[in-house]
């Protein structure tokens, strides 16, 4: 195998992961690019990977709402792949980027409108065609939920199920950062996905909840016992088309009693709307107002302790008979920031985009279209994960105890 050149847009949280790791894994990428708005941003991490691996990168400008500007981009920079961790608004720009420069592409969150907090892989799905006749490959969903989550369907319906009737995905972040109010990933699409009614899938349809209207207490491995509130996300969406005849599929997601409060109150007062205002004559959005506020996600690595311990809990059957599996990661956050100088939600996310990445580079997950991870084969991922960081375990269990939550 030939190795690749690898441009990595967007220099957050999970940019500065994903940067760490591509340089970790010199065997398959011989350079690396880090661009974002702001460059600065992607020289001080350049820096630090350079402290810690020894390998230097190269950093550039761009504004990845500007298609033609990153084709450009990854023409000078002679880019085989692109792995978009910027944000959801830049998917389908970067899309055609890569569509125009000929490369193949890698993302963690689905396309999302810049003024309708509304999530739907429609509008990547919708590329299908083009990147099959030009031969390349959009690979869909590869951090962590999505990314390893799904995979670890794959890996059980693969491994450990003739079928699966329900899955439950379970994540915890138990980190502190000491301070009143942050949140742990970008916090614009942060709050855009909490603040969303709920919703699951059931007997082969979506049903809504009001936001955090559904909670229940769930006993974390590595963590304990915490409540978790069920929400839409994403991967929903492919998991219950990608796999067969699945009855059930929920997500739930836990929330310290601190920042509930503090975003109820935000809510209250009209700041985590998307609606534009006129403020001294000019038009703000008070979201991306409030982000502007907020702390930096990318800032909290040194601030955060604890951990996060994130995985998937089925029922289906096995050989006739009614079988309960779990499988999951626990991640702490403070090994994360000695690695990479970031906290664990970036890590869990940084870490699988960059191995999602490698194993299109390699080939091993090649294939031209556009994909969400669940449809790649899950095991040279699982073979592969625990030695970039997120290692799983796993059990059959006795029983689902989520089986009997009702709602
Ligand atoms: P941050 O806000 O920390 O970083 C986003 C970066 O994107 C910023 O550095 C910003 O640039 C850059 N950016 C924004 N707009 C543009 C643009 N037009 N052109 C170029 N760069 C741009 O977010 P995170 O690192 O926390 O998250 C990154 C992505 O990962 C998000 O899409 C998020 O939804 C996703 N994610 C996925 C998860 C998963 O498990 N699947 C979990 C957590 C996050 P600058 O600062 O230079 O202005």
């Amino acid at each position: 195998m030939s190795k690749k050149r690898v441009l990595i847009i967007g220099a957050g949280g999970v940019g500065r992961v994903v940067a760490h790791k591509c340089a970790q894994a010199h065997e398959t990428f011989s350079h690396v690019t880090l661009a974002s708005r702001t460059k600065s941003k992607c020289d001080a991490i350049a820096a630090d990977v350079k402290k810690s691996t020894g390998i230097q990168i190269d950093t550039a400008a761009i504004d990845a709402d500007d298609s033609k500007a990153t084709a450009a981009l990854i023409r000078s920079s002679k880019s085989d792949l692109v792995i978009n961790v910027a944000l959801p608004y830049q998917d389908l720009t970067i899309m055609d980027a890569c569509l125009d420069a000929g490369v193949n592409y890698i993302d963690t969150a689905n396309y999302e409108p810049l003024d309708d907090a509304k999530f739907e892989y429609k509008w990547q799905w919708a590329y299908r065609e083009k990147f099959e006749k030009a031969g390349l490959m959009a690979l869909l969903g590869s951090g962590f939920d999505p990314g390893q989550t799904n995979i670890y369907c794959a890996h059980a319906l693969k491994h450990h199920f003739d079928q699966i009737d329900t899955v439950d995905i379970v994540d915890c972040n138990a980190g502190s950062n000491g301070l009143p109010f942050a949140t742990n990933f970008n916090p614009e699409i942060n709050i855009r996905e909490v603040t969303a009614n709920g919703r699951f899938f059931r007997d082969g349809q979506f049903h809504e909840t009001k936001p955090m209207a559904i909670s229940t207490d769930y006993d974390f491995p590595g963590v304990g016992v915490k409540k978790m509130f069920l929400l839409y996300h994403e991967e929903l969406e492919s998991l219950s088309q990608n796999i067969p005849g699945v009855k059930q599929m929920r997500f739930w997601m836990t929330f310290s009693q601190n920042y509930l409060t503090h975003l109820e109150v935000l809510q209250n007062v009209g700041m985590t709307s998307i609606k534009p205002i006129i403020y001294e004559g000019r038009e703000i959005v008070p979201l991306q107002f409030l982000k502007a506020v907020l702390p930096d996600p990318g800032a909290l690595g040194a601030k955060t302790v604890g951990k996060t311990s994130i995985g998937c809990v089925f029922t289906g059957k096995k050989d006739g008979k009614t079988k309960h599996y779990f499988i999951y990661n626990i991640c702490d956050h403070e090994e994360c920031n000695e690695e990479t100088g970031a906290q664990g939600v970036s890590y869990t996310t940084g870490v699988p985009a960059m191995l999602g990445a490698k194993l299109v580079a390699e080939g091993t997950w090649l294939k031209p279209g556009v994909w969400n991870i669940e449809q790649l084969d899950p095991d040279p991922f699982m073979k592969e994960i625990g030695k970039w960081g997120l290692p799983w375990e796993d059990k059959v269990l006795t029983e689902n105890v989520l089986a009997a939550v009702e709602h």
